[in-house]
């Protein structure tokens, strides 16, 4: 309260003084721009705007930067929105004010608690949490209680009040309120400002940056999700502490909508399906992370790369094999090996010490480190066990180089190896140049990371003109990645995945229509399996980090080129910065399945650098030597993940083109089998995956069953059925489809399988 009202006393003694305050003006959202007073805020501005628009509003977005409705706006020229219930940013702004509210609640019941941090997430639920450390731990069973106290809250719709204080205030404030860990973090990270933040709400105070909505009343809906262990600010060495997920939504519906796919996804769960289906498994005993592809999952993927693969050949692609290992030299030219090594296996070396010495020689190549690429090398030295003694204590990045480099004398002298050179490098670059000479010599191998390099020395096997161009390379290459144990999943995150990968060779004015060509294929793939709901992202380099390779030069023509393509296309996209491919930009699409979850699929990329790092020409017709450019793409982006998502997205039950099985005639009795059989082998016949169950068990049981493995359709044999020579067709989605004859099943099937239709309703 103070400090309003003497902003408000500064602002009158200015205009007072004769100081010049300018209007601020205001571009809003559709062109218009619109001038308005010092010292308005945003309310103020909605509220000139129209009475609709100032009750719906939950903040404002000023040059793209979100704040509260109530904050003056600064002065100059800015670009102005007000968000209401209809922008995501707005829903995130909702989500944090319920953080505090959920905070205040467990502050009433558990007295004493430490508030940490609360931000809002995506995962593992849309929503915020609240990291606590209360005095008696939260359980489950503790939810409704902190959900009635909250509902208190939100009914009472009570403003949430910002005020400033200079930092050492905001400190003796925090101490005040017994919140030590806010205490300890204005220490660590926030005493370079001037100023600190606080909102108010009620008996509540919390040291945050903001914004928040208006009042409390706007939170329409709200649950607490889960509870979690956590450490203080992530931090594995300082005091755990408990993670209090919640969410919250605008209305009661889409809380509701949230929950009820919750549920889906739940009984959808592609680990259980694939269990229960007999799709596929992980065995340990094989490795984690290494699918296990069962028959009925292989028929399934069996299928789906046959379709591509007719879609490739009709569209001029060229088929090709190439083995699962390359020589280390591939990779490092490729650019792959060492600078994605974290992410890889081990490298395989004749000699396996020279392994050893690898590290050491790309812990040279890196010079000076900081901090936190030092604390991820510590990690990776540790996951590959080889730290060289002491490396940890040495207090500077020389000295960390140093115990690098006697240990690597000592390896050198293990293994016999005599390097003058080595011995006579002064620095941490030299040496590594000369261990690199030294390891380029011995026999390496890599599991291959990529496709790519392989691919490119098919290219470069024969010559090539410009009359050849474009060339199409199409391989299910298997490729293997080191994923952390963690972030295994089941099928969508594994360590050993065959990409629908396919490389194209062209020149500069091909791109365009490549690029055309394979957004096309990628979408015609989409459609076939239902999947209709995408975006399409664009991932751009992040200038400022050190894992791209090329030129500035090269970078902008290829993020230029993309970006006009998709423009052109007339495509929704998104430019994000940072998610490039390290040789060149590319496009992701993001596919929604039909619970509204997001899976990133395909992806197309354009790049100019590898045909510069391996030196790919062709002769042009001018009858000089000129340099193709290339595609990476994958619709699928990997066999695994894209299975994973299938059963996830038709809950298992595959469209009768896919499905594992198709059809499985059922006798009512045994009396029927010579007959049933008779149609079960005229199907399979016919190039249907087709099965009987003849066993002495009752009809029901057998449909049941049937039912179970989501099998299309059930063809049930009786005594009508063997004299008119019929089936008795079931649905598995539709029940009883009546009596027809066996060849207007079969002719019915078979359009069904030829046209790719897909399951009428989400059947689950
Ligand atoms: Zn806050
Ligand atoms: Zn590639």
């Amino acid at each position: 309260m103070i400090t309003l009202r003497f902003s408000a006393v500064l602002r009158w003694l200015g205009w007072f003084l004769g100081r010049k305050d300018t209007m601020i003006t205001l571009k809003l959202p559709d062109g218009s721009a619109k001038q308005v007073a010092p010292g308005t805020s945003a309310r103020q501005v909605a509220e000139s705007i129209g009475k609709r628009l100032a009750q719906a509003a939950i903040a404002a977005k000023v040059d793209g930067a979100i704040v509260d409705l109530a904050r003056d706006l600064p002065a100059g020229e800015h670009s102005f929105q007000i968000l209401t219930d209809k922008d995501k940013d707005a829903l995130d702004v909702l989500r944090h004010s319920c953080a505090h509210v959920m905070a205040r609640a467990v502050m009433r019941l558990y007295p004493g608690t430490q508030l940490a941090f609360g931000p809002v997430v995506e995962h593992p639920v849309p929503g915020f949490y609240y990291d606590i450390d209360s005095p008696t731990p939260i359980r489950e069973e503790d939810f409704p209680r902190i959900e009635a106290e909250m509902k208190k809250i939100v009914e009472k719709a009570e403003p949430f009040e910002r005020f400033e204080r200079p930092t050492a205030e905001a400190r003796g404030l925090c101490a005040d309120l017994k919140q030590t860990l806010k205490v300890e973090h204005i220490d660590d990270d926030l005493k370079q400002y001037p100023s600190l933040s606080f909102y108010r709400q009620g008996e509540f105070i919390d040291l945050c940056r903001g914004p928040h909505i208006p009042h409390a009343g706007k939170i329409g809906a709200f649950k607490v999700v889960s509870i979690a262990g956590a450490y203080w600010k992530n931090d594995s060495t300082r005091p755990q502490l408990q993670r209090l997920y919640g969410t919250a939504f605008f209305t009661q519906k889409e809380l509701d909508d949230y929950l009820h796919n919750l549920e889906e996804a739940k009984k959808r769960d592609h680990r259980v399906l694939g269990k229960q289906l007999k799709l596929f498994t992980i065995s340990p005993m094989v490795g984690s992370g290494l699918i296990l592809w069962m028959p009925k999952g292989a028929i399934v993927r069996g299928i789906l790369e046959a379709f591509i693969k007719d879609e490739l050949v009709k569209r001029g692609y060229s088929p090709v094999y190439t083995p699962h290992i390359g020589r280390l030299e591939l990779y490092r030219t490729s650019g792959h090996f060492p600078y994605y090594r974290d992410a890889q296996f081990a490298p395989m070396y004749t000699r396996p010490a020279a392994g050893t010495l690898d590290i050491c020689q790309y812990r040279l190549s890196l010079g000076d480190l900081d901090d936190k690429r030092e604390t991820e090398f510590v990690q990776y030295m540790k996951l590959a066990y080889f730290l060289p003694p002491e490396y940890e204590q040495a207090k500077t990045q020389a000295e960390k180089l140093e115990l690098v480099h006697r240990y690597t004398l000592t390896l050198l002298q293990t293994m016999q190896v005599d390097l003058p050179d080595y011995r006579k490098a002064s620095n941490a670059k030299e040496r590594a140049d000369v261990l690199l000479k030294w390891l380029a010599e011995q026999e390496g191998f890599l599991l291959k990371p990529m496709n790519c390099p392989h691919h490119i020395h098919i290219y470069k096997a024969e010559q090539r003109s410009y009359r050849d161009l474009p060339v199409r390379l199409a391989e299910f290459g298997t490729v293997y990645r080191y994923e952390q144990t963690g972030e295994l999943n089941g099928m969508t995150r594994v360590r050993g995945f065959t990409q629908d990968d396919a490389h194209l060779f062209m020149t500069p004015d091909q791109v365009e229509s490549e690029f055309r060509a394979n957004i096309e294929l990628v979408l015609h793939i989409f459609n076939t399996l239902g999947l209709t709901d995408y975006r399409v992202r664009l991932g751009f380099r992040d200038p400022a980090s050190t894992k791209y390779v090329g030129s500035d030069e090269d970078w902008n023509v290829a993020q230029t080129a993309l970006e006009s393509i998709v423009k052109t296309l007339g495509m929704n996209y998104s430019v994000e910065i940072g998610e490039a491919a390290f040789y060149g930009p590319k496009i992701d699409f993001v596919v929604k399945d039909c619970i509204g979850r997001e899976w990133q699929l395909g992806t197309v990329q354009l790049d100019y650098n590898l045909p510069k790092r391996f030196d790919l020409e062709y002769i042009g017709a001018d009858n000089k030597p000129h340099r193709p450019i290339m595609i990476h793409r994958a619709p699928f982006g990997s066999m695994e993940r894209f299975m994973g998502i299938l059963i996830e997205h038709f809950a298992g039950a595959f469209p009768t083109w896919l499905a594992p099985e198709q059809a499985r005639v059922l006798t009512v009795s045994e009396k029927f089998t010579d007959y049933a059989q008779k149609i079960e082998a005229q199907l399979k016949a016919m190039g249907f995956r087709a099965g009987g169950d003849y066993r002495p068990e009752k009809i029901g049981f057998k449909i049941r069953e049937a039912q179970l493995e989501k099998i299309p359709y059930m063809l049930v044999i009786g005594d009508k059925e063997q004299t008119a020579g019929t089936v008795a067709v079931r649905g598995r989605s539709e029940g009883d489809l009546g009596a027809v004859p066996v060849a207007e099943f079969i002719s019915k099937l078979e359009r069904e399988v030829r046209e790719k239709r897909l399951p009428a309703a989400k059947a689950v």
